[in-house]
């Protein structure tokens, strides 16, 4: 089969799916296979659920009458098939990468943009070489506006995504201490991350830039056609402001406070607005849009338990994170505790940042610190470490928690949002 004549079958279909679960009538159901699983196998049973296609890399279910198409490799034609739909597409593609905050600030972005426009968005947190095409073929006729999010672990991942998705506006959130393993340090991050702006550069697309951060500033010093933000200098001047933990933004004279906590939201509710502003919604629509968002997904969310206040970071860590999530944590009012848990994929670089997140945290005068997993607990010789989250539940089965705030923050790996239930 080649793209061209699979174009069109495309166009016709309700939706593309890789997992045979989500199969409906008019799917089009791409067979990705795993080391121990031929997904070609479930090519009959997609078709019978209604499915409009099957693309299989596995030649012995080629079944062109059933519509069971055979290429060499489902992956690459998946992504062809996205870019050739992407040329399609006139309408604004926003991209966004960056070590932490790519998710909020693009659901952020997407409430707001939604108010005025048929968006598209990235679901949940697909962000990778099959997710973002997966996304560019979620965009339908009806959309004029789409958001997409790119995540990267390494080198060259940022710039195959930008040649596939082609951003017409792109934003980096910030460059942190995140996968420091797969880029090969914090210098690498900054390379690695800054392939979106050479993209947008080398095609003469568009910046958002956020004044306050040095490293952005300065990567986009030279180059005309930006929308700032951050400082009097910039396009659009925002104010800080706190209501109970959670952070707004002060514009003019309109406030708008969010339902997120952390200092460090604040910059992903700027770019949500610049990007609004930008695009003509008034300061009214985009305030209703902020406000009415609540989180859900385990970032950055306040959640009352009884008497008691949760935050609720356990969606992701890194060293940046846990840091500005400490900070945050430490101007609540009242006892603390926080419970972090170590956080994955930092390298060599990981006893030292283990130790150092940790001497922070003690620095805090927090009431008690618990840590979990093996990276914490071999920097950190207390009862309060435990190597899962299995033994920490027994232990607060033993003995609840009596503090008033808890903070909880971990990489996904520790799952740490299994102990909530026993707090
Ligand atoms: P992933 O790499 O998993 O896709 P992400 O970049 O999409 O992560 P989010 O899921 O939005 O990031 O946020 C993860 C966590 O990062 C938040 O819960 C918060 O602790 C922290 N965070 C969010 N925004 C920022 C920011 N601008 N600067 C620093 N930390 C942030
Ligand atoms: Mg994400």
């Amino acid at each position: 089969m080649n793209i061209s004549e699979f174009y069109p079958i495309y166009l016709q279909s309700k939706n593309v799916v890789i997992d045979s679960r989500k199969i409906e009538e008019g799917s089009i159901f791409f067979a990705f296979s795993g080391e121990n699983y031929n997904a070609a196998e479930k090519a009959k049973e997609a078709i019978e659920k209604g499915a409009l296609a099957v693309i299989v890399e596995d030649e012995n279910y080629y079944d062109p009458e059933n519509h069971i198409f055979y290429v060499p490799s489902t992956l690459i034609f998946l992504q062809h098939l996205s870019i050739l739909h992407r040329d399609q597409l006139d309408i604004p593609i926003i991209g966004l990468t960056g070590s932490n905050g790519k998710t909020t600030t693009k659901e952020l972005i997407s409430t707001v943009l939604s108010s005025k426009f048929k968006t598209q968005f990235t679901f949940g947190n697909l962000n990778n070489h099959i997710g973002v095409p997966l996304t560019l073929l979620s965009i339908r006729k009806e959309h004029e506006i789409a958001v997409i999010e790119m995540g990267a672990n390494h080198q060259k991942e940022i710039e195959m995504l930008c040649e596939i998705a082609k951003p017409s506006i792109g934003y980096i959130t910030n460059f942190g201490k995140a996968h420091l393993e797969g880029f090969g340090g914090y210098e690498g991050v900054i390379k690695g991350k800054s392939e979106l702006y050479n993209y947008l550069i080398h095609n003469n697309q568009t910046i958002l830039v956020n004044d306050n951060d040095a490293i952005q500033k300065e990567k986009t010093e030279n180059y005309a056609s930006k929308i700032t933000f951050g400082t009097s200098n910039s396009d659009y001047q925002f104010q800080a402001i706190f209501k109970d933990h959670f952070v707004g933004i002060k514009y003019n004279e309109t406030e708008i406070f969010s339902n997120l906590t952390g200092k460090y939201n604040y910059d992903n509710i700027s770019a949500a607005i610049a990007l609004g502003l930008h695009f003509n919604l008034s300061i009214d629509e985009i305030k209703t849009a902020i406000e009415n968002y609540i989180p859900s997904n385990m970032r950055s969310q306040i959640q009352k338990k009884g008497e008691k206040t949760l935050v609720l970071d356990t969606y992701n860590a890194n060293p940046s994170s846990m840091q500005v999530s400490l900070e945050n944590f430490k101007t609540f009012e009242g006892s603390k505790i926080v419970i972090i848990g170590d956080m994955l994929e930092l390298g060599e670089e990981s006893q030292k940042e283990h130790q150092t997140i940790l001497d922070f945290a003690q620095s805090c005068n927090f009431d008690e610190i618990i840590t979990v997993g093996p990276h914490f607990k071999s920097v950190y010789p207390s009862v309060n470490a435990f190597l899962n989250t299995s033994e920490l539940i027994e232990r607060l089965q033993l003995m609840p928690i009596k503090e008033e705030n808890i903070l909880l923050k971990a990489s996904r790996g520790i799952a740490l949002e299994k102990i909530i239930e026993f707090l």
